[in-house]
């Protein structure tokens, strides 16, 4: 008899969970996943892919505004907040549907319940069930974080119940300055409702390159989005449908719906980590692993946001891979947590990769700025109010693209493309050297030919 009933057991049926139990069972391992809610995880079920339908959806607006200059009449339209849920609703169905066959086809066995661990390599089912394994996936994700408790937060939503609110909300006021806060600004704006967003620091999106944060802000505005810096929100008071958010600044806003999007937690607790000596990283809060994704103890790993390290669907897919490819392939993989491409999809869209101007300036000597700041071909025609940022971050000694950020319509797409080069230390002799693809507003990546800035770092005294 097999000294476990299992080879490999996966706590977690999300993005990373489910590749590497796919990837382990191809492997010939035998796989079981826990699963406590749906299959595909955040991703698919609350995050990457119903917040992309909606940003589709949304965008429709500026088609349907942009069109006049272009000689189309649209008469009157409306729009259905309860059509959309209900279609984005069965796609999810579809997908979750897909992910749990795609994990019976590789043979892994799918367990619909939540799973703690007893000791290093016994499991506890809710159903009842015990299961031992040889080894152990930790792949439990993470979940919104509300921070400090504060009088009415027991009325504010988090992006989970976005996707599925009964009705569009008139008004809605979005504490955070981050991707999902932006992602949703954008989408409520869209679809017609009025947008607040309130950030604690002085400007949204702290981290990505300055430009990109005082781009993005100018352009929501102009759409009409109002943000508040400089402060929080102190207590929401209920008053039937209606809530009114008291601000650190004394003032207060009315609205139907107050959301809160000011960053998520590993899934941690109450997994039993302490009954098997699994450390947690006192840094991130996250479970602590090492460059394999391997914990504190040696036959049990963990992936994606579960470790809190960067948390994005794709980086939690190459961690499960790698892992599954270490420890059943006998292929020893590292993932590279360098130059990973990210895109925020707020309207405009942001995608970036590589240094930002303020991190190049730190890490090397000599920096050459390369920007272009413009408008659009089609704002010429549709007379909207919009311009597109593009900026290469250049190594004035080596010549190599550092980084690369975008601003506009589709920048996400471009940036994907761009991130090869970039990873392969392209130079910007080498982007020099690409004839542009015309008309694109991508072209002025391989056009751009003096710097708009350079810097040299002077030595320390
Ligand atoms: P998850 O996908 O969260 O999967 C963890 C799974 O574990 C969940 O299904 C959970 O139910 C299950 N689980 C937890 N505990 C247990 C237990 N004890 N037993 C059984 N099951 C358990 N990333 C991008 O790259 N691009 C995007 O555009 C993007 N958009 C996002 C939008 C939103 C609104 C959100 C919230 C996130 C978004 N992300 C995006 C981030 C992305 O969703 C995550 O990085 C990714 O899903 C992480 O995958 P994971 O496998 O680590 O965890
Ligand atoms: P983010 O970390 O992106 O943003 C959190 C925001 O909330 C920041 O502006 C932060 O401010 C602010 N904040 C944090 N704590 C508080 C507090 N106590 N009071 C007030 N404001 C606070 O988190 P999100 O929740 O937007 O998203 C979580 C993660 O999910 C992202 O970091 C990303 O990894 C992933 N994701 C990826 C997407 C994509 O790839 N397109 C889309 C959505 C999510 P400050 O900057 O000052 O710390």
């Amino acid at each position: 008899m097999a000294e476990f009933d299992v080879d490999l057991f996966v706590i977690g049926g999300g993005s990373g969970g489910v590749r590497a139990a796919r990837i382990a069972a191809d492997h010939g391992a035998k796989v079981m996943v826990a699963e406590e809610y749906r299959m595909g995880g955040t991703c698919v079920i609350r995050g990457c892919v119903p917040k992309k339908l909606f940003v589709l959806g949304s965008h429709v607006r500026h088609e349907i505004e942009d069109a006049a200059g272009f000689g189309w009449t649209i008469p009157e339209v409306s729009f259905d907040w309860p059509t959309l849920v209900a279609n984005k609703d069965k796609e999810i169905a579809r997908l979750e549907g897909i992910y749990a066959a795609n994990v019976e086809k590789s043979g892994a066995r799918i367990a619909k319940t939540r799973a703690v661990l007893e000791d290093a390599h016994t499991l506890r089912l809710m159903t009842g069930e015990t299961v031992t394994a040889n080894y152990i996936l930790i792949a439990t994700g993470g979940a919104p974080n509300h921070g400090r408790e504060i009088p009415g937060i027991e009325h504010v939503i988090s992006s989970n119940e976005a996707f599925h609110l009964s009705e569009l909300p008139k008004r809605i006021v979005i504490q955070g300055g981050g991707y999902i806060a932006l992602e949703f600004a954008g989408i409520f704006a869209g679809f017609g409702s009025d947008v607040t967003v309130i950030y604690r620091g002085d400007n949204i999106l702290r981290g990505f390159d300055e430009d990109v944060r005082k781009h993005v802000r100018a352009e929501m505005e102009t759409q009409g989005i109002t943000i508040i810096t400089g402060c929080t929100i102190d207590k929401v008071d209920r008053h039937g449908n209606e809530y009114t958010t008291h601000l650190s600044n004394g003032s207060s806003i009315a609205s139907e719906k107050v959301m809160f999007a000011i960053g998520r937690h590993p899934n941690v607790a109450n997994l039993g980590l302490e009954k098997a000596g699994v450390a947690i990283n006192p840094a991130n809060g996250g479970i602590a692993v090492d460059e394999w994704s391997k914990t504190s103890i040696d036959n049990i790993y963990a992936i994606g946001d579960v470790t809190h390290r960067l948390n994005l669907t794709p980086v939690a897919i190459r961690e499960g891979h790698a892992f599954a490819e270490t420890v059943f392939g006998k292929r020893p993989v590292q993932v590279d947590h360098a130059t990973i491409p990210t895109a925020v999809f707020s309207q405009p869209e942001v995608g970036t990769v590589g240094l930002t101007e303020a991190q190049a300036r730190a890490q090397v000597s000599h920096v050459d700025i390369y920007k272009a700041d413009f408008r659009p071909i089609k704002a010429t025609m549709s007379g909207r109010d919009t311009r597109v940022l593009m900026k290469l971050v250049v190594d004035g000694t080596t010549d190599r693209v550092l980084g690369c950020h975008i601003v506009g319509d589709t920048a996400a797409e471009i940036v994907q493309a761009v991130a090869i080069a970039v990873k392969m230390k392209a130079t910007k002799a080498d982007f020099d050297a690409t004839i542009a693809l015309h008309p694109t507003a991508a072209e002025e990546l391989v056009t751009m030919r003096t710097p708009t800035a350079r810097y040299v770092r002077q030595a320390a005294e």
